[in-house]
């Protein structure tokens, strides 16, 4: 499968855009693995979502703006949780995580728990949204390098029913306030297995030379099991903490299982080796998310019922090599839940026709927003598609790069796509796709307020979260 994440494959070949881009028959066409399954193309052109057009959208709400598609959301929560049910049913059972940095507010935290998923969380802010939102604590995870001791004591004082360490540092930390607090707390050692999945390298988290977890790697300690094995030792020794297995998460866009296998298999040895040395079986195994989704129309997509029963297939193969009952599985996905889930709504500002070398052109397209609430072109040289949204145009497809009005040249929103050649000011153009580290990962830059979430569902629309107004940003600017 492509994964074309990685800068290398975007051999950009000037007029024509890099090489996995294909020109499309029809410009106007909406495909459908790109889409909030709500989305449709009427036949005066305009794109619907939710049966709303986004002409409307853009009157009542403005643009830049994130439109959520909450029964889209909710299907693809409730098909993780009935793929891990089926798939783990006559195993020890599944639980889905839903991994909150992805994007959280009260009303998504709400519906991912309507739909029968817990919820991942990584901060101490993400945890205030889970609270706030009403998510029994008991079925949230905190993960994390460097937790504070504010945070870890508001995740055991609120009774989180599980917090993933990460560091030697954080196993005292922890053991210490728990101690204190007269509490034993639920925790995962997350483990960092050597698999480097196949992505872009900034994450990648799982290969040795990165922040994340405790090594197997046996050159850090010259022991089997490496620091890991000696995180279970310190764990075990200390009797305000309960271990309940171990966590590994390998890396994001992920688009097949042989990593899970491999990393899978290397947790399971670690496993092993536990209850050579402590005569005990951990209860729970955690595998991570980063299930990879499709943001061009190249891209490939695969369902939750395959990535479930894959895994399944790996960690009962696994168990069954080293002799381990089998576990209670978790998965952790955030992108596949929420990424496909929504789309941002822009208006085109300036048309601009620019002339490269050889005698190419390529066609700017500037939108009313950019790297402030879609960095991951920027940052991970990710790829989106993108689409005229307020009308269809009978002219022909051009390559076009869709930036946006920041001070910088890599304000890239869209690299390359091919839109109608009589795109112009005023028209509005959706980014499909940007539901996960969209909005989580939004920026003040150039003091540009973030856009407002609007979830739109059966025909009506409500801000879930309010777009930022200048004020805002005043407010905090105490002079
Ligand atoms: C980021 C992260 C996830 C979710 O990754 P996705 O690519 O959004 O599925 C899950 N678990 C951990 C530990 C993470 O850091």
């Amino acid at each position: 499968m492509r994964a074309h994440e990685a800068g290398a494959l975007h051999a950009d070949i000037g007029q024509h855009g890099p090489e996995w881009l294909r020109e499309p028959a029809d410009v106007n066409d909406l495909l459908p693995q790109l889409w909030p399954r709500t989305v449709t193309r009427g036949s005066d052109g305009v794109l619907r979502i939710a049966g709303i057009p986004v002409t409307e959208l853009a009157a009542e709400f403005g643009t830049p703006v994130f439109l959520l598609d909450e029964a889209d959301l909710r299907a693809r929560a409730a098909a993780y949780r009935d793929a891990f049910a089926a798939a783990f049913d006559g195993l020890a059972g599944a639980d889905v995580y839903y991994a909150g940095k992805s994007f959280l507010s009260k009303a998504v935290a709400r519906w991912i728990a309507e739909e029968g998923l817990r919820l991942d969380v990584c901060t101490g802010g993400e945890l205030a949204v889970a609270l706030a939102a009403g998510i029994d604590p008991a079925l949230i995870g905190f993960h994390g390098n460097n937790k504070s001791l504010s945070e870890l004591d508001r995740a055991i004082s609120a009774g989180v029913g599980r917090i993933v360490l990460d560091s030697f540092d954080e196993i005292d930390r922890l053991a210490g306030l728990a101690a204190e607090r007269g509490v034993r707390a639920p925790v995962m050692i997350r483990v960092t297995v050597g698999v480097e999945a196949h992505t872009h390298e900034y994450i990648a988290t799982a290969h040795e030379d990165q922040k994340f977890g405790f090594s197997l790697n046996r050159g850090n300690t010259g022991a089997p099991g490496g620091a890991a094995a000696e995180a279970v030792r310190r764990v075990l020794a200390a009797p305000s903490l309960r271990l309940l297995g171990l966590h590994s998460h390998i890396g994001s866009q992920i688009y097949d299982a042989a990593g899970f296998e491999v990393s899978t298999r290397r947790v399971l040895e670690l496993a092993a080796q536990i209850r050579a040395e402590h005569g005990i079986e951990l209860p729970e195994l955690d595998l991570g998310g980063g299930f990879g989704i499709a943001y061009t129309t190249q891209d490939e997509v695969f369902e939750p019922i395959e990535i479930a029963t894959a895994l399944a297939k790996i960690v009962e193969h696994e168990c069954a090599a080293y002799g381990l009952a089998v576990p209670r599985v978790s998965v952790e996905p955030g992108r596949s839940i929420s990424g496909p889930a929504a789309c941002t709504l822009y208006e085109v500002g300036t048309v601009k026709q620019v002339e490269l070398d050889g005698g190419a052109t390529r066609k700017y397209v500037s939108v009313d927003g950019g790297m402030s609430d879609n960095i991951r072109t920027a940052l991970y040289d990710a790829s989106y598609s993108c689409t005229l949204a307020s009308r269809a145009s009978a002219a022909p497809p051009a390559l076009a790069r869709v930036v946006g009005k920041h001070c910088e040249s890599g304000d890239i929103v869209v690299r390359d796509e091919f839109l109608p050649a009589d795109v112009s000011p005023g028209d509005l153009i959706v980014v499909p796709g940007t539901g996960a580290y969209g909005r989580a990962m939004a920026s003040n830059y150039n003091h540009v307020p973030r856009p407002g979430v609007v979830a739109v569902a059966d025909g009506t629309a409500r801000v879930i979260v309010r777009a930022e107004t200048e004020d805002d940003l005043l407010r905090l600017d105490v002079g």
